[in-house]
């Protein structure tokens, strides 16, 4: 089924655990994404179901698997665990994909591992769904993400605040080396495995460095400048991560780990939903900043390859936290002056953005609705614009000052408006749209689900068939938190 070739268990074994998937008592499909299979070069028999669940659940090992739980370390909230390492994933292996992309496949929630410490290794249905549709909605999007080949049920329970069923996701990454892999080494005083797992990226995603003359500041440099894009063009769709730990922030410059995750509706910058994240550390604001801190906590890791002389290090590295911050700003200014539909860019751009904002929070106008709304606005009509605000004179008045910017373009209404319909998505996951197809679910019903994915792979199309799933949740739909849940 998979053509394996599993370069990071050749590395030496200080890097990963061997362990087998622990096999699950009734394994059944629920989804199997067959487009991206096609992707991989990855050939599904359909004709054999029972043996086709086998394989993606982990109760058949398929031949040229490796099957190890990586180690890796993290800040968790801030506060450093020198050993994670996946506990309740198994990475079965890496197959090139058809533009010959190394990806690795791994079962998450296929059985405990060294690493599993007081977890069960396995996971809840619920959680296993939010991931499949949030993956394969940022890839809809265009956003960088790891993606959803399969969800298998186990049929078996899983105890978490109640009995849950379990079920596996079957994860496809560019690779799934975090910042906390590199910690696990540096945290260890192992600078050798920092600099084997160092040039083991290099090679793997950005090749084009290894002759830079100091390749290792320049993957530090490589590595930040994809957060602080990837950051940015989270905060254009309004997504709020929800565990920014090191150990969730992937060296490729792929999202991963879609647990308490959510979308915001009505806009507020503070705005917090994972239930464990009590400070707001990891509020939709605050994520830029957070990217950068853990940059700088992958610096750390890296100083001791980036000079010899330590101070020499410190400036290189505090110079490409600089350089974060302000790639992230030009990113921040490209991604929304697409999103008001400019197509040029000029001083008092990002005060024109900013004052939509506040608009925005004043008037709690749906993040989403706005941005799509304004896209008809740019062809003259502007009711409904205005009416996602609860006070329109604000909103009103910027569309005044907005006009006058526009007047310095010479562009037609029309097009406008379809440059910022293929940049405003109309369907996004709703956090309440994702619960539904969660509890349904949980009933035996996958017709949600499929439903919402159906709607989610064209993103910026408004279909009138799915005009609900469009919609702002209701005051007595909106979901206020949400759960980590595995
Ligand atoms: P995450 O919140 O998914 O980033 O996971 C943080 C750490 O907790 C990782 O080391 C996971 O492997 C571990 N972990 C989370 N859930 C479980 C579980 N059900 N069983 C074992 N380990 C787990
Ligand atoms: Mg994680």
């Amino acid at each position: 089924m998979f053509q394996f070739d599993n370069s990071y268990a050749r590395l030496p074994d200080r890097f990963f655990a061997s362990v087998y998937p622990e096999p699950v008592e009734g394994p059944k499909l629920i989804k199997f994404n067959q487009e991206l299979a096609e992707e991989l070069g990855v050939e599904a028999d359909f004709s054999d179901p029972a043996r086709l669940a086998a394989i993606l659940a982990g109760n058949v090992v398929p031949p040229g698997a490796s099957p190890i739980a990586m180690a890796y370390a993290g800040h968790q909230f801030g506060n450093f665990v020198p050993q994670l390492g996946d506990g309740r994933a198994i990475l079965l292996g890496e197959v090139v994909d058809r533009n010959g992309l190394r990806r690795d496949i791994q079962l998450k929630g296929a059985g405990p591992t060294p690493f599993s410490r007081r977890g069960d290794g396995r996971a809840a249905l619920g959680p296993v769904l939010r991931e499949y549709i949030v993956s394969e909605a940022f890839a809809a999007l265009g956003l960088p993400a790891t993606r959803a080949l399969a969800a298998v049920a186990t049929g078996e329970p899983v105890y978490r605040e109640t009995v849950e069923q379990g079920a596996v996701f079957v994860r496809v990454a560019a690779s799934h080396v975090r910042v906390g892999t590199f910690q696990f080494f540096a945290a260890r005083g192992d600078n050798d495995g920092v600099k084997l797992l160092a040039d083991y990226v290099i090679e793997r995603h950005y090749p084009e460095l290894k002759d830079e003359e100091n390749r290792y500041l320049a993957l530090l440099r490589a590595v930040a400048l994809k957060q602080a894009d990837l950051i940015a063009r989270w905060l254009g769709v309004g997504f709020i991560h929800g565990v920014m730990n090191t150990d969730n922030m992937t060296i490729s410059g792929e999202t991963i780990d879609f647990g308490p995750c959510a979308f915001l509706d009505e806009y507020n910058p503070m705005k917090v939903f994972s239930s464990i994240d009590q400070m707001g550390r990891y509020a939709y604001r605050n994520q830029p900043g957070i990217g950068q801190w853990n940059i700088a906590r992958l610096a750390e890791c890296l100083l001791p390859l980036l000079d010899g002389d330590e101070e020499k290090a410190v400036n290189a590295a505090n110079a490409v936290l600089t350089e974060f911050g302000e790639r992230f700003q030009s990113e921040w200014l490209t991604v929304f002056r697409r999103k008001i539909g400019l197509f040029s860019g000029a001083d008092g751009d990002g005060d024109l953005i900013q004052s939509l904002f506040a608009a925005m929070h004043e008037g709690k106008a749906d993040f989403t609705l706005v941005f799509r709304r304004l896209a008809d606005a740019a062809e003259g009509r502007d009711e409904a614009f205005l009416a996602s605000f609860a006070d329109t004179a604000k909103a009103q008045d910027w569309l005044t000052a907005w006009r006058e910017r526009l007047a310095g373009e010479d562009r037609s209404g029309g097009e406008r408006a379809a440059a910022m319909r293929a940049v405003n998505p109309a369907v996004i996951p709703r956090n309440h749209r994702v619960e539904e197809a969660i509890a349904a679910a949980n009933y035996g019903d996958f017709s949600f689900f499929e439903r919402l994915l159906e709607a989610l792979e064209n993103p910026y199309d408004e279909r009138p068939e799915f005009a609900d799933l469009m919609a702002p949740p209701k005051p007595e739909e909106r979901v206020t938190q949400t759960f980590c849940g595995t």
